[in-house]
């Protein structure tokens, strides 16, 4: 199945809704990161939330940041969609060890936490992004996405996500969707979506009996008789480059520069998101400082 995404809206109008396949994205989440099975659900779970929230953002060359820090033994999960829906992420401790609710069942919230809070960043391409921060709710990641949108933007929201991990640790399949109500939908509406969810299996039980992301729309909007929209291509895709690292070591300041540039040996940054390396030789970091001075000389 290719990681895509869909969007919908129902015969009357009153809900839009978008559904993600992204077991290639979290696979190569999990890959770079070398992610245990802890990491690899509630990273996966934050990839495709950003990555749906980013598509539905429709701000042209936008993003949406999502970040997670509920003072578990994950630490913070970070997650960045780009306005198409691609995305990249990480987490601060991808080896964490197994935690379950019961066997078979990871326990997200539990290694996320839950005494802490989700920020949400909106990059609208105006002068400043919108940011919302919000208490978690459970650590469970789709929960308090949902709560995010109820709090925050005053969006009545589901939202469900999962990733199912193989016995050797690979991706066997991930995704989710997330359902909106326009301002002044019906009660019966809500309670048609009530049933439908109700009525549905699990995102991943769903995928592993083929259901793609219109499948599933389909299927948790039956009721309303769901139009599917768009259908577009996503991907784990970071924007990394040597001009952005270079950008990242001259904020660091001259003093910072100085001091590598003392020590006399090449200095190796990795990229946060895809890990490429990107390597400086004390002529490059020279050649920085150079251009930081001749800044400061414009000013
Ligand atoms: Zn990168």
């Amino acid at each position: 199945m290719r990681d895509e995404i869909v969007r919908a809206i129902t015969a009357d109008g009153w809900v839009k809704a978008v559904a993600i396949t992204g077991t290639g994205i979290v696979e190569r989440a999990r890959q770079i990161h070398k992610t245990l099975p802890m990491a690899t659900a509630a990273l996966g779970r934050a990839l495709c939330a950003a990555s749906m929230m980013g598509n539905m953002q429709k701000t042209e060359d936008g993003s949406v940041s999502l970040q997670f820090r509920g003072g578990g033994p994950l630490g913070k999960i970070l997650a960045v969609s780009d306005w198409k829906g691609n995305v990249r992420g990480c987490v601060d401790h991808p080896q964490v060890s197994l935690l379950e609710k019961y066997r078979g069942k990871l326990d997200v919230g539990a290694a996320v936490g839950k005494d802490g809070t989700l920020t949400v960043i909106r990059d609208l391409r105006m002068k400043e992004p919108y940011i919302g921060t919000i208490p978690l709710v459970s650590g469970e990641i789709a929960e308090d996405v949902t709560q995010y949108f109820a709090q925050s933007e005053q969006t009545p929201t589901v939202c469900a996500l999962g990733v199912l991990v193989e016995r050797d640790q690979s991706v066997r399949c991930a995704g989710g969707y997330l359902v909106q109500l326009l301002p002044g939908a019906p009660e019966n509406v809500i309670s048609k979506i009530e049933a439908g969810i109700a009525k549905v299996d699990s995102v991943t039980e769903m995928m592993s009996r083929g259901l793609d992301a219109g499948a599933i729309l389909e299927a948790v909007l039956e009721e309303l008789e769901p139009k599917l929209l768009e259908r577009e291509p996503v991907e784990y895709r970071c924007n990394c480059s040597r001009e952005r690292v270079e950008g990242m070591l001259i904020s660091l300041g001259k003093a910072e520069l100085e001091d590598v540039l003392q020590k006399g040996e090449d200095l190796s940054v990795s990229c946060q998101f895809c890990d490429t390396p990107y390597v400086f030789t004390p002529g490059d970091v020279e050649k920085l400082l150079h251009g930081l001075s001749e800044q400061e000389q414009e000013q």
